[in-house]
């Protein structure tokens, strides 16, 4: 028997914090039926449960830095490998770093697939710190809470993840949106790209 290979629509949601990626996600993957992954969300998982994972990335979240590549790269991996079944992936919050994406276009290949775009939400820092303080109000997230630790994660996007979209750039898969206006309005300015790939 042949087997056939299900072409995947892969997109990188991309952002500084609190460009409103989860948000945005949740809804698209409803929209274009995609798994959606969040790193961020799946290291907070491993911190209520306690585990090895959740202990090690804490460390590095409370400080408003980057876990490291290998444990966040291999945590990935696994997360991708649980749904074979998937029409494509929103990918939230990853990658973060060059290494991280070199390791997602790997990952991707061997699946006889690619990352179609990467979608930027595009949003001012000050409105960032805003909306991550009051966020923090509600969102129980230690992260948001204490405006030193959000102003040191918007340093460590600077540092190390926003030269991503030049890692796109090249490869004509770069789409800037901009972020700023209520849900339904950013949603519709997403989905005219989604609806282009
Ligand atoms: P987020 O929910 O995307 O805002 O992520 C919250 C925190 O989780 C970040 O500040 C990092 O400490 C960590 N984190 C999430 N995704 C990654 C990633 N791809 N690489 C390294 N650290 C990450």
């Amino acid at each position: 028997m042949v087997q056939k290979t299900k072409k995947m629509t892969n997109i990188v949601l991309f952002g500084p914090p609190g460009a409103g990626k989860g948000t945005q996600a949740e809804v698209l993957k409803v929209k274009y039926q995609l798994v959606h992954i969040s790193t961020g969300d799946v290291f907070r998982y491993n911190i209520k449960n306690q585990t090895e994972l959740g202990t090690l990335a804490k460390s590095y979240m409370d400080k408003g830095h980057l876990v490291p590549d290998g444990v966040t790269i291999k945590m990935l991996n696994a997360e991708v490998e649980k749904n074979p079944d998937a029409n494509g992936f929103v990918f939230d919050g990853f990658p973060r770093t060059q290494a991280q994406a070199e390791a997602l276009a790997t990952l991707m290949e061997e699946k006889s697939s690619q990352i179609n775009a990467m979608v930027a939400l595009e949003v001012d820092d000050q409105v960032l710190v805003g909306r991550l303080l009051e966020r923090g109000k509600t969102s129980g997230r230690a992260d948001d809470a204490n405006e030193d630790i959000i102003r040191e994660r918007v340093a460590e996007y600077y540092r190390k993840t926003d030269i991503l979209k030049e890692f796109y750039k090249a490869q004509n898969k770069y789409f800037g949106v901009n972020g700023v206006g209520n849900i339904q309005e950013i949603t519709a300015r997403l989905s005219e790209v989604f609806d282009k790939l």
